[in-house]
């Protein structure tokens, strides 16, 4: 359920409600909004009853949340978020172009690629520092060293950086150099790490489980926003179908589909969702067209010879046309 309060409803009346809200054995989350201020209930398994909360000063009126995540759903917070990051905007009227190589291999090659992608309008360097990998013996990250890379990196260039945590042993640190701390598509049930993110300081950007529905990543956001963080940025980055000519199928209805029923911005990944990077630019075309918030691409300077994912990762020429390509989308 959602308390909506006044417009002109002061910040002791909204603490007021919390506690009420408490003493009814749950949690009062406060939701500001552009107009008023809500305080979204949870915690209750059933209906809750509402009628002495529309008795307490300040109050407008309560609604009923009718879906499971009640942070993340639109009917609690209608208007859509935006996550401000530096100077960038995620969920605003621009999509955001997210670029850079699957994982972080060296300092030159990690400032070569930061450059470029820079130079063609990339605003947010990605780049993972620790890579979750499918088999044990592939190269599985440079760990601290490489968020230290990114760190310089991001002071040479001024590119903001996206990069993964990938349990709860290395959230901690991740967070120290990110400006977004990702999290992977084989770690988006994990509620732990769910749960650790939902207490950090930094906007997590959450990846789409390769086998789970909308409803599940919905869910999983909603953990972290129990936790008290609520910047969080949804990606869809492919599901598991049994379509084989690439390596996952990339969902384009979960965006709008997502954005009927949630506030929260989502992004694009169509560079694990083709495989190929010679999807990636009309996959890239497709996502904003349908209302994507931004792009999450992996850019090399040298893909034959990148540590991870070279075959999806486009040349930064091809990177270059794709910013061309969708200049005039959206
Ligand atoms: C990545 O972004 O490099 C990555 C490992 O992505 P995903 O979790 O979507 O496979
Ligand atoms: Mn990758």
């Amino acid at each position: 359920m959602l308390v909506v309060m006044k417009n002109d409803a002061t910040e002791a009346e909204i603490q007021a409600i919390i506690r009420e809200i408490e003493a009814l054995g749950y949690q009062g989350i406060p939701m500001p909004g552009a107009q008023r201020t809500a305080v979204c209930i949870v915690g209750n398994e059933g209906p809750v009853d509402d009628s002495r909360l529309l008795t307490l000063d300040g109050v407008k009126e309560t609604i009923r949340v009718t879906k499971p995540y009640k942070l993340v759903s639109r009917e609690t917070h209608p208007e859509s978020t935006i996550i401000v990051v530096g100077d960038v905007k995620i969920g605003g009227s621009k999509p955001v172009i997210m670029a850079g190589p699957c994982a972080v291999e060296s300092e030159e090659q990690t400032l070569t690629i930061a450059r470029l992608v820079k130079k063609y309008g990339a605003l947010i360097l990605r780049g993972g520092a620790f890579k979750p990998r499918t088999s044990p013996y592939s190269f599985q990250g440079l760990g601290e060293e490489g968020l230290k890379i990114l760190e310089r990196v991001r002071e040479e260039t001024g590119l903001l950086i996206v990069t993964e945590a990938t349990d709860h042993t290395n959230i901690n640190i991740v967070e120290k150099y990110a400006d977004i701390i990702q999290i992977g598509a084989r770690n988006m049930q994990n509620y732990s790490l769910l749960r650790r993110a939902g207490n950090v300081s930094k906007p997590i950007l959450l990846k789409r489980g390769f086998a789970a529905t909308i409803d599940e990543l919905l869910m999983s956001a909603e953990y972290i926003m129990s936790e008290g963080n609520t910047q969080v940025i949804l990606c869809e980055r492919g599901i598991r179908t049994f379509s084989d000519n690439t390596r996952n199928t990339l969902d384009l209805s979960a965006i709008p589909s997502i954005k009927e029923v949630s506030h929260l911005p989502i992004v694009v990944d169509p560079s694990h969702a083709a495989g190929l990077r010679e999807y990636v630019i009309p996959l890239s075309k497709g996502a904003i067209a349908v209302g994507a918030d931004g792009l999450l691409v992996e850019v090399h300077h040298d893909p034959l010879h990148a540590l991870s994912d070279g075959r999806q990762s486009l040349y930064p020429e091809q990177f270059q046309e794709l910013m061309e390509e969708i200049k005039h989308l959206k």
